[in-house]
């Protein structure tokens, strides 16, 4: 295993392949894994022009007892090969509506939305909007305040049972952001087939469109048709300047990235947030 620079460790490193029975003994690991204690809601801050923080971005972290801190690109994979995803996406719900309804006893964080992934996997199940309805109704937060996730990848899924869900979930307040924009094959045709509240722009199109043409004119493209189709959209992975220049020069108006803060223990969040509301 290496670190891959975040604090994070990476066993799938693309040289070096786990053996099939380190996944096995992992596996094993997350499925005792517990949330709070073993896996770890970390929150990013996403904010607008203006700087004002507007929400956050649950990322989940695993501290490993052995191995130590290992990130979600290694263990979301491996969660989502069973149902552990569904159990581990069923807390992340809960834990983001229990924060919410925390968030709305203060007019200033009243307003913050959290954003919580979403696998396919997990949105497909048969009860997955009871469970997201139920978690709402436990915390008796508002349902607005919660943005989920998706992927593409759900375009592979059943398309009548996909739109009845996302129908009810948003007759509920809830919102669909559309994650990791542009990365795969199907995203015009979610877009298509689905009335979505946000595009997320991948951090792929961030890093090159300063030096690649194409990328710089996909990402306008995007952004412009966003606003004609009513939905807000926002750029991950910013981490300069220049890049949240370019991307505000063309009306992308809200950003999460290294530049504003890094995936961060709610104590850390709720202290940025006290700074950055007073600022
Ligand atoms: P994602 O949803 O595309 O999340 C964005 C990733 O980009 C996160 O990686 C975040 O830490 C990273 N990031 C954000 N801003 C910057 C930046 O400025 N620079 C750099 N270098 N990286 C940045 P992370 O936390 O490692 O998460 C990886 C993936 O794991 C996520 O990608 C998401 O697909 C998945 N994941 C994390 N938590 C959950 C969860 O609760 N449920 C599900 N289903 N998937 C999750
Ligand atoms: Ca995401
Ligand atoms: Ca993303
Ligand atoms: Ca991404």
């Amino acid at each position: 295993a290496k670190s891959d620079g975040r604090s994070c460790f990476r066993f799938f490193d693309e040289a070096l392949q786990p053996s099939i029975e380190f996944k096995a003994s992992l596996e094993n690991d997350l499925r005792d894994a517990v949330f709070n204690r073993d896996i770890l809601p970390y929150f990013q801050p996403q904010l607008n022009h203006l700087h004002e923080p507007i929400g956050a971005e649950i990322l989940l972290r695993w501290q490993h007892p052995k191995h130590g801190m290992i990130s979600p690109a290694e263990f979301i994979p491996l969660a989502e090969d069973s149902d552990i995803i569904n159990r581990i996406g069923t807390e992340v719900l809960q834990h983001a509506c229990r924060q919410l309804a925390v968030w709305q006893q203060d007019p200033a964080t009243a307003n913050l939305v959290l954003s919580v992934n979403i696998s396919a996997r997990q949105f497909m199940q048969k009860n997955f909007v009871d469970t997201v309805l139920s978690s709402i109704e436990t915390h008796q937060c508002s349902g607005s305040r919660l943005r989920l996730e998706i992927t593409e990848s759900l375009m592979l899924k059943n398309i009548n049972e996909l739109a009845i869900k996302i129908d009810k979930l948003r007759s509920h307040g809830i919102t669909l952001s559309l994650d990791d924009f542009g990365t795969g094959y199907s995203s015009l045709s979610i877009l298509r087939s689905f009335p979505l509240d946000e595009i997320k722009i991948d951090k792929s199109f961030v890093d090159h469109m300063l030096k690649n043409a194409n990328d710089a004119h996909i990402i306008r493209t995007v952004i412009n048709m966003s606003s004609h189709m009513g939905m807000t959209v926002i750029a991950e992975g910013v981490e300069t300047d220049a890049q949240e220049a370019f991307l505000a020069k063309h009306g992308c108006l809200n950003y999460q990235g290294y530049l504003f803060g890094k995936p961060m223990p709610m104590e850390e969040f709720n202290k940025y947030i006290n700074q950055h509301m007073n600022a």
